[in-house]
């Protein structure tokens, strides 16, 4: 397509040149040879077939599944912190060489440890039962001996928020939000992580919340939580959904109900982890890329198979599965594996601190944090002129059952950053129906894992990334792109 409009265009002066009737035409034909093309906007139908069968054949591809049984059956749970932590970098740095990467490195990454000791709660009245409970991380313990108190309980954080500090003052705040749907995720997890200070300033002795879970399994959801500065340290725990029904089960009778909760944590000390990386190298402009990747650590209660085993597995797989099949793009894939993503997106920003001065050199970023999959939208934050590239990937996605999203994209927690620093973006959002049932939980393991589902992400994140690496067209990562956003959102 584009040699025949340059064909075209010669055509055209050509016969403007003939009309002329001069008998120099030809150093004028050299100029009019000379004059650079349109430049080649779009990917080469060839290129749309290579594309396509890269979907085709990753989707029978089992690689991603195999990298993800040997994360969680040979690291497992992998709090950043901890020892395994370690492990897991040894095992992502082994597995990245043994997958056969051009390029494997790491890059140090330093944050506190944050270690659970114990914990445990139970109603001591009306009722007497024992609650399932796990600490949030970073909180503190509790004094010696626990806290002893009775329940108040809030809707939500801004209920906190709104409620009067004399009805909370020396109780234990219970934060009773349910996460009824994955899109309330932001909203809801505000209680978690900042919940305890919200309490603490009006005097309670402790927070509970209600885990931020989709499920109504006996297991807690655990999560990072957040103290402010202006307030008193309190312990925060959640508790199993079917917990927290029992709560308000008994709160229904009009009765005080009086827990007592047990939390032994640690923090302190610093640990020096890496974001694991490894790379497929470009043909024409290895020093470009496309960053794609997946977080490393996990909570410590599972394995760490849908977050984000997954995701390491996926974007993984996906760069392994273009080598194993030499399909070595114009420009270079980066797979990242970022340290501690929970504790607060250290790992991410590690890799910005460490890359900011090449910011115009990522082509187009994605990170894969939201479980297994399949991929059911693809957005995109790119400059106008990348439009019609990001059609082409759409359409080879479409056979994958991915919809098209607007050019408005975020391209996940760790890369958040990079983003704002002005790369160009895309979100592969992942059907998330079941995401929170397991997210955070001790039922976050292998089992759990369907290899159709892990496979089509596979597939999709193969194709993203090749077809943006192969890209004739630059995406605009830079300042440029910071400024159409501005516009775009004014739009
Ligand atoms: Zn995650």
């Amino acid at each position: 397509m584009d040699q025949q409009h340059q064909a075209g265009r010669r055509r055209a002066i050509t016969g403007l040149l003939t009309m002329l009737g001069g008998v120099s035409l030809s150093p004028l034909l050299k100029a009019a040879d000379a004059i650079p093309a349109a430049g080649p906007a779009r990917l080469s139908e060839a290129e749309m077939q290579t594309a396509a069968w890269i979907r085709e054949h990753a989707l029978s591809d089992n690689r991603s599944y195999e990298i993800l049984e040997s994360l969680t059956t040979e690291v497992g749970a992998r709090l950043a912190g901890s020892e395994a932590d370690l492990r897991a970098v040894a095992w992502a740095e082994a597995k990245m060489r043994a997958l056969g990467l051009d390029k494997v490195w790491k890059e140090p990454v330093q944050y506190p440890v944050w270690q659970r000791l114990s914990e445990l709660a139970s109603v001591i009245s009306p009722y007497p039962h024992r609650l399932q409970v796990t600490a949030l991380g970073h909180s503190v313990s509790t004094p010696e001996g626990g806290v002893q108190a009775d329940i108040v309980r809030v809707a939500s954080l801004q209920d906190l928020k709104n409620t009067d500090p004399a009805k909370v003052h020396g109780k234990i705040v219970f934060i009773d939000h349910k996460l009824k749907k994955s899109a309330d995720y932001g909203e809801v997890a505000a209680g978690r992580s900042r919940g305890a200070s919200e309490a603490a300033r009006k005097g309670a002795l402790a927070l509970v919340i209600r885990s931020v879970g989709t499920d109504s399994h006996r297991l807690p959801h655990t999560g990072v939580m957040h103290y402010d500065d202006d307030a008193p340290r309190i312990a925060a725990a959640a508790i199993s959904n079917p917990d927290a029904d029992l709560l308000v089960r008994m709160l229904d009778r009009g009765e005080p109900v009086r827990l007592d909760l047990r939390i032994q944590t640690a923090m302190g000390g610093h640990f020096t982890s890496y974001n694991v990386i490894g790379e497929l190298r470009g043909s024409e402009q290895p020093d470009d890329y496309v960053l794609i990747g997946g977080h490393l650590d996990s909570w410590d209660l599972g394995t760490g198979a849908v977050d984000d085993g997954a995701g390491c597995a996926i974007t993984l797989g996906a760069a392994e599965f273009l080598r194993r099949h030499q399909l070595r793009p114009r420009r270079s894939i980066r797979v990242v594996l970022y340290a501690n993503e929970e504790q607060g997106l250290i790992g991410g920003r590690a890799y910005h601190t460490a890359h900011r001065h090449e910011i115009s050199r990522i082509q187009a970023a994605s990170e894969a944090d939201s479980g297994q999959g399949p991929v059911k939208m693809l957005r995109s934050d790119v400059r106008p002129a990348a439009l019609a590239v990001v059609g082409q990937i759409q359409q080879v996605l479409t056979g994958l059952g991915v919809n098209a999203g607007g050019n408005q994209a975020h391209p996940g927690p760790d890369m958040g950053v990079l983003r704002e620093a002005g790369a160009a973006s895309f979100s592969l959002d992942m059907q998330a129906d079941d995401y929170f049932d397991l997210h955070h939980t001790a039922d976050d393991t292998f089992d759990k894992i369907d290899p159709a589902r892990l496979r089509q992400s596979c597939a999709a994140f193969a194709v993203f990334a090749w077809m943006a690496a192969q890209s004739p067209v630059d995406f605009g990562s830079g300042d440029a792109l910071i400024q159409s956003r501005k516009t775009r959102t004014a739009g």
